[in-house]
């Protein structure tokens, strides 16, 4: 099924809930999601399905990451709204958004594939750690519901038993918040900011992992995800995002470009 199908089916879904809300793109009363922002949602996600993204540049250590949507219109607005703004019922979106990603990374991925063709699995899905400040904010963890329930989708599409929930990471010391940080800042930032929690540590050796993200933007958080990961021993990583901002990226072998971005080969470095 096509993303497009996927997030149709999810607006589906959501309206026969009827219950009495707001669209969670527009604030339109009736729906959590409008018809109007699904079509917008189906026409910015990227046609074919998810794509291999890449920041502009390219960060060192960067893992091979896959995205459903650019960060974009009703994308955006859903990813906020259900973040910030304590609409946790767009899950009903965005988890599929999520799970689509996450089956063409695994599918296309030739280390994720390795390990679920030769049944050396589980893979472990680790989403990217909230800080604390952040979960004391929101009262929990956005990405890990959203992972969760991307988890639980792929399981009823026939993955059970090759992927684990793997809540390995957290933020380790004080970070400031990323919004209106450049790429060197970003990446200044979160240097050695994450490390995989002590109760992990064995388990993770040598267990190929795949990150989830909700946003990737210059790529700085999915990098110092993937080298705590590697410090703690783990083996390949790759990862999976909801949408990527693509001002600084280019989409790989679908030929999205945007601005001044070229298409360019695309890998773990
Ligand atoms: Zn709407």
């Amino acid at each position: 099924m096509t993303i497009i199908g996927v997030v149709a089916r999810s607006l589906r879904a959501t309206l026969e809930m009827a219950l009495p809300t707001t669209c969670g793109g527009c604030g339109t009363a009736g729906a959590t999601w409008c018809a109007l922002c699904a079509h917008e949602a189906g026409r910015v996600t990227y046609p074919g399905g998810p794509r291999q993204v890449c920041p502009k540049p390219s960060p060192v250590g960067y893992p091979p990451t896959w995205a459903a949507s650019p960060y974009d219109a009703s994308a955006r607005a859903a990813l906020v709204a259900f973040k910030d703004g304590d609409r946790r019922d767009l899950e009903a979106v965005l988890a599929p958004m999520l799970s689509a990603a996450m089956a063409t990374a695994l599918a296309t991925d030739p280390g994720l594939r390795a390990v679920l063709t030769s049944g050396n699995g589980p893979v472990f899905v680790v989403p990217v750690p909230s800080s604390p400040s952040a979960v004391r904010r929101r009262g929990d963890a956005p990405l890990e519901l959203l992972t969760r329930a991307a988890l639980a989708r792929a399981a009823r599409e026939g993955s059970r038993g090759q992927l684990m929930f793997s809540p390995a990471l957290r933020i380790r010391r004080r970070v400031a918040d990323q919004a209106g940080l450049n790429h060197r800042q970003r990446a200044t930032n979160l240097d050695h900011a994450m490390q995989v929690q002590p109760r992990w540590r064995a388990s993770v050796r040598g267990v190929t992992c795949l990150l989830t993200d909700d946003v990737l933007t210059t790529g700085a958080t999915l990098v110092e995800a993937a080298r705590a990961l590697r410090e703690a021993g783990s083996g390949h990583v790759a990862a999976a995002a909801v949408a990527a901002t693509h001002r600084r990226l280019v989409a790989t072998g679908g030929g999205f470009q945007d601005g001044d971005c070229r298409s360019q080969p695309c890998g773990e470095r």
